[in-house]
C-alpha cells in the first residue's frame, strides 16, 4: 500500500482501481495518517476550529430510513428551538469563544425564510466577526438565496452517498436524489461556502459507492467534508444493522485530506461515539475541525439521529474545556479565528 499512499500524497488522485485497493485494505494506516498529518499541518498548522452545533428542531418531514427523528419515529421526542433560545445559544457560545454558529435541524417548516432570514441578520449584526452556517436541509433556490442575502456564510448538506441506486435503499421514494444534488449545486452557485459528505458503512454501501463519493467530491469542490460512521438507531428500519468502522471512516478521512489539502476535516460527533479516542484519532489522520454542542442540555438527548450519541449530558462550557484537552493531548491546539476554509 506505500506505494499508492505515496501516489495520493504526491499527485492527490489515483485510479477508480488504485482507489479501490486501498480503501478495502487495511495495511499501512498508520503511515496514511502521517501523510494526512503532514499536509494538514502544512497548510492549517496544528490549528483546530470550533463550530458551535444549535440543533433548533428535532421535527422532520423526512423518513431517511437512518435516521432517529425521521418523521415515522413515533416515539421520537420533538423540540423546537424558540428565537431567543438560539440567540442565547449564541451568546454562550461567543463568550467560550465560538466566531462560527452552525444551526442544524430537522426538515421544520416552522422555520420558515422570514423567520430564518430576520434571526440570521440579528445574529450577524450582535456577532460581526463570525460566521453562520445553516444545516437545515433541502430548501428551495430562493430560500436559499434570501437566508445568503441575510447573511448565512456556509451551509451543510451532507449529499449521503453519490450513488443514485444507494440513494433509493436510504430514503423512501418520495424523496429525490436528483434534488439533493440539486440543492449543493445551487447553494455552490449562491456563494456558500459548502459542506458535503456521507456515512460510512451505511448499510448496502460498496466500495464502488465509496469511490463514487470521492469522484462527486471532485467534482463538487465543497469547502467542508463531513464524514462519520453509521450508527443504527432502535427505532428505524436499520437498527439491527452493523455499525461503520473506526478504521475505515479513519481511512477515509486520510485519503480526503490527501486528495483535497486545503478542505476542512471535522472529527465528528459520530467518529466520538464509535470509538472514546475516535475524535482524536480523526485529528491525527487529517482532522482540523470540531463541533461542540450548544443546545441547551434538556433538548439534547431529543436530537437523537443515532443510539448513543455522546455529549448530550454537559454543558457547552464543560464540552468545549473536555475538547480542548482532547485536542491538546494529540498536540494540537484550538484557534480563535472563524476558520474558513483557505
Ligand atoms: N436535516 C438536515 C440535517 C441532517 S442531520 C439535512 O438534511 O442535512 C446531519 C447528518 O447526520 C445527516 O446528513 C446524516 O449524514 C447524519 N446521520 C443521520 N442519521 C445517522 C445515523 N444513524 N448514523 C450516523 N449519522 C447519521
Amino acid at each position: 500500500m506505500k506505494n499508492l499512499i505515496e501516489k495520493l500524497y504526491s499527485t492527490g488522485n489515483l485510479t477508480d482501481s488504485e482507489f479501490q485497493r486501498l480503501i478495502d485494505s487495511n495495511e499501512d494506516s498508520g503511515l496514511l495518517a502521517e501523510y494526512a498529518d503532514r499536509v494538514r499541518r502544512k497548510y492549517y498548522g496544528n490549528k483546530v476550529f470550533l463550530r458551535g452545533l444549535i440543533e433548533i428542531s428535532s421535527y422532520c418531514r423526512n423518513d431517511c430510513l437512518y435516521c432517529g427523528i425521521r418523521r415515522s419515529n413515533r416515539n421520537a421526542g420533538r423540540y423546537r428551538l424558540s428565537r431567543k433560545e438560539i440567540l442565547s445559544c449564541c451568546e454562550t457560545g461567543y463568550e467560550l469563544g465560538f466566531r462560527t454558529f452552525v444551526m442544524q435541524g430537522g426538515e421544520d417548516s416552522y422555520f420558515t425564510d422570514d423567520f430564518m432570514c430576520s434571526l440570521i441578520s440579528d445574529i450577524k449584526n450582535t456577532y460581526p466577526d463570525c460566521a453562520v452556517t445553516l444545516s437545515l436541509g433541502e430548501r428551495s433556490f430562493e430560500s436559499y438565496r434570501r437566508m445568503k442575502d441575510a447573511g448565512a456564510d456556509r451551509y451543510l448538506l451532507r449529499h449521503e452517498t453519490a450513488s443514485a441506486e444507494l440513494y433509493g435503499k436510504l430514503h423512501p421514494s418520495e424523496m429525490s436524489f436528483e434534488n439533493r444534488m440539486e440543492c449543493l449545486f445551487n447553494l455552490k452557485k449562491l456563494g456558500y461556502q459548502v459542506g458535503a459528505g456521507f456515512m460510512v458503512g451505511v448499510p448496502f454501501q460498496t466500495t464502488q459507492d465509496i469511490i463514487k463519493d470521492l469522484r462527486f467530491l471532485q467534482e463538487l469542490k465543497p469547502q467542508m467534508i463531513g464524514i462519520g460512521a453509521f450508527i443504527p438507531h432502535h427505532d428505524t428500519p436499520f437498527a439491527n444493522e452493523k455499525a461503520g468502522t473506526l478504521e475505515l471512516t479513519l481511512r477515509l478521512l486520510g485519503i480526503l485530506r490527501l486528495m483535497f489539502p486545503k478542505v476542512l476535516l471535522p472529527a465528528t460527533t459520530a467518529l466520538g461515539t464509535i470509538a472514546p479516542d475516535g475524535r482524536e484519532r480523526g485529528l491525527k489522520t487529517g482532522c482540523n475541525v470540531v463541533m461542540p454542542n450548544l443546545s441547551p442540555v434538556d433538548v439534547r438527548k431529543k436530537y437523537s439521529l443515532y443510539d448513543n450519541k455522546i455529549c448530550t449530558g454537559e454543558e457547552a462550557a464543560e464540552c468545549v474545556a473536555c475538547l480542548q484537552r482532547r485536542i491538546e493531548s494529540v498536540g494540537y491546539e484550538i484557534s480563535a479565528e472563524r476558520g474558513d476554509a483557505l
